[in-house]
């Protein structure tokens, strides 16, 4: 007979909230295994300069803090596996996770921590051009355009607060919108209509980035008249939205419409002992200090739920 062992806590993502999760529920015993993902470390490693995470008073950069957060849950003793779950079975009472669609992993509890990722529009040159001074955070690379012009695509209310805080570094902001409204809440929109240096560019798409290794100017297609403009920019944000990276969990987790998963709660989902935190179950906040908030409260919850079921 196959007696496989059953992990106490397995947790899925290894970015703020995976780590935090780990941390805690490391030192709760809990011996979590932590999967990390096809992408260790999550949005933080997109980013540059991180100055908004408490903690760290000389700012840090995004790569560096993972880092940081990796080793600490390391040494509070999570075993971290390099792994994707590809596959998740959570109908009986011990959760099944499949590994790079071959190994099967059980569980008595799961946090999921997948995060979310920046939807891109797919043209050859943002990709080229990705570290060239294409960005999907204003927050995190607007400061590199201090003093000069940037384009921004996008009408909701992400777009919106970003064109917004980059009118306040850069002389203009050149936004690109594909219908001849903004989706974002009116409040939002009257901000943006206001601000004397954010250029509308309504009915318009971006008919390419141009620049040979940093950003230099960006093509812009009016679809109803077929016009093109060419704008110079040094920097080109990218605000369409973000996509939760839900798709696995999806048989058996209730998500909201966005593709979220949904918690009440904490951070309890519609099924016994899986828990959610961090970006794959908030869309509002996205910040790196609330996934580590949530990571913390899911391994709480995770050892309530263990002990509330009498498992040591
Ligand atoms: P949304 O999905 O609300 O908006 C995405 C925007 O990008 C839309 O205007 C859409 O255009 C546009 N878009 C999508 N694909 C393309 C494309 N290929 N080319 C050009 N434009 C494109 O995403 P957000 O990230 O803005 O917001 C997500 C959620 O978070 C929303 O519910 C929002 O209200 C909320 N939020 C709230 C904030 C707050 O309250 N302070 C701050 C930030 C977000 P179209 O309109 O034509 O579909």
């Amino acid at each position: 007979m196959d007696h496989k062992e059953i992990h106490k806590c397995v947790i899925i993502g290894s970015g703020p909230a995976g780590y935090t999760a780990a941390i805690y529920a490391s030192r709760a015993n809990l011996s979590p295994v932590l999967y990390q993902g096809i992408e260790p470390g999550g949005q933080l490693m997109l980013t540059t300069e991180v100055e908004n995470y408490p903690g760290y008073p000389a700012g840090i950069l995004g790569p560096e803090m993972m880092e940081d957060f990796r080793k600490q849950a390391e040494r509070m003793g999570t075993k971290i596996v390099y792994g994707r779950v590809s596959s998740v079975d959570f109908s009986g009472k011990v959760h099944k996770l499949i590994i790079d669609e071959k190994d099967e992993v059980l569980a008595h509890t799961v946090i999921i921590s997948t995060g979310a990722s920046a939807k891109w529009l797919g043209l050859e040159s943002e990709k080229r051009l990705s570290s060239g001074g294409v960005s999907a955070c204003a927050v995190c690379d607007g400061f590199f355009h201090k003093g000069k012009a940037v384009a921004i695509v996008g009408a909701g209310d992400t777009a919106a607060e970003e064109a917004l805080y980059l009118s306040k570094l850069c002389t203009e902001v050149h936004m690109l919108v594909r219908r001849d409204e903004m989706r974002a809440s009116k409040v939002m929109q009257d901000r943006v209509l206001k601000t004397k240096n954010i250029k509308m560019y309504w009915n318009s798409e971006t008919d390419e980035v141009l620049g040979d290794k940093t950003v230099e100017a960006v093509r812009i297609k009016n679809i109803k008249t077929n016009e093109t403009t060419t704008v110079p920019i040094s920097g080109f944000f990218v605000a369409i939205g973000h996509q939760p990276n839900s798709d696995i969990f999806k048989p058996y987790i209730e998500l909201n419409h966005l593709g979220y998963i949904k918690t009440q709660m904490g951070t309890a989902t519609n099924v016994a002992g899986v828990f959610a935190a961090g970006d794959v179950q908030d869309h509002h906040y996205r910040q790196a200090v609330t996934a580590a908030g949530t990571g913390c409260m899911a391994a709480l919850d995770a050892e309530r739920y263990l002990s509330a079921h009498g498992i040591e």
